[in-house]
């Protein structure tokens, strides 16, 4: 059908079936841990703020976000429950956070002192979360470094400038069940709470878990589990499973309206380089969806869209803004509508479809949609 009136591309972004992934999630949560829906990133390129609101709505007691300027946004659009955010520079607005009631990562000492310094200046305590790196090799305390980091944090906690409200790790092969680096990171996790505790603190949430260990780890959703990914209803990797095995669904339909459809003759050559040629005359329909848009340019040549109910491929180079599909034998109505990827279910490709063609993962491909294409809200 005709999309109608419109951008010739855009995502429709269905905020009830993020609801319910949240709802899914949270049924599997045990030992009466909280979800923390991670919303960086433009809510995974699926919109920050309507999609925090949503995952409020369906019980996400914590908001998760990368960079301070994220959860900054988050109060500003009004939101008041508690945001997690983990990525700090030096030069971040460690004062404005603390003032405005965000939980700050704090990786070592010198973050620790920022966070210190902030709430002096504030009259305010900041609570901070004390991450571990417990073997992913990214932010946190390496294992030599946490009991100083702990001790300095229970002495600020003493003076009243800081709060510890959470332990924290993050995992590095979750997506793979069963890699022994897993069983080696809780490990390392329970001698890091272990390690504080015995300290004195008396953190409100201990967490580990994000999406894979959310879906295959019982045993690592401790206090709060952090998804990201499982709440726009993508499954985190092929091993772990299928959207539909854990009662997913994806959240963003990416769909274009046809802006050409023609009779070319054999031989023809398709888009720059002419990597493709058209084997004999045929219908070839103009994509209006490019790589500024996220579509991967390595998908030239092998991406996936439903043009007029069948399956097609991108023939030849994925541009900047446009890519062709060779209908073949059939035709189709300039106007009429290609799906890109979608849930699945109405024989559109999946995001892991193009990220199989694009030799990347679903988060990469949901996530690259750029500020050109609008998000309708559902
Ligand atoms: N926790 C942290 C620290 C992250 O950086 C991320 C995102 O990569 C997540 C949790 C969520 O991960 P996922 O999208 O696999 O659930």
């Amino acid at each position: 059908g005709r999309t109608g009136e419109g951008p010739p591309l855009r995502a429709d972004i269905d905020l009830a079936a993020l609801r319910s992934n949240v709802r899914a999630l949270r049924r599997r949560l045990t030992g009466g841990a909280a979800l923390m829906a991670v919303v960086k990133a433009d809510g995974y390129g699926h919109g920050m703020l309507p999609c925090a609101r949503a995952a409020r709505q369906a019980g996400a007691a914590w908001l998760g976000a990368a960079t301070p300027q994220e959860a900054l946004a988050l109060r500003a659009a009004g939101d008041t429950g508690r945001v997690l955010c983990w990525l700090w520079t030096p030069d971040g607005p460690w004062r404005a956070a603390v003032e405005a009631d965000l939980d700050v990562s704090v990786s070592g000492r010198w973050a620790l002192e920022l966070a210190v310094g902030a709430a002096r200046a504030a009259g305010r305590t900041a609570r901070v979360q004390l991450k571990a790196d417990t073997g992913l090799g990214r932010n946190g305390a390496q294992p030599a470094d946490w009991p100083e980091l702990v001790a300095a944090a229970r002495a600020a906690e003493a003076t009243g400038a800081v709060r510890v409200t959470g332990l924290w790790s993050h995992l590095a092969c979750a997506d793979e069940p069963g890699h022994p680096s897993i069983r080696r990171q809780l490990a390392s996790f329970a001698e890091a709470v272990a390690v504080a505790e015995r300290a004195g603190l008396r953190p409100e949430v201990r967490h580990l878990a994000n999406s894979p260990a959310t879906l295959t780890l019982p045993e690592a959703h401790y206090d709060l589990v952090r998804t990201g990914v499982s709440v726009y209803g993508l499954s985190p990797s092929a091993e772990v499973g299928t959207p539909e095995d854990f009662g997913l669904r994806p959240v963003m339909t990416l769909r274009a309206a046809l802006a050409q459809v023609k009779r070319v003759p054999g031989g023809h050559g398709v888009s720059y380089g002419h990597h493709y040629t058209t084997p004999g005359a045929t219908t070839l329909a103009l994509v209006p969806a490019g790589y500024a848009d996220g579509v991967p340019r390595h998908a030239s040549g092998n991406g996936p869209v439903l043009v007029a109910g069948k399956l097609r491929t991108v023939a030849g180079r994925v541009a900047m803004d446009q890519f062709v599909v060779d209908l073949g034998g059939d035709t189709a109505e300039v106007g009429d509508e290609a799906v890109l990827f979608g849930p699945g279910d109405r024989g559109e490709p999946t995001a892991e479809d193009w990220a199989r063609a694009a030799g990347t993962i679903g988060y990469e491909i949901v996530t690259r949609i750029g500020p050109r294409v609008p998000r309708i809200y559902h």
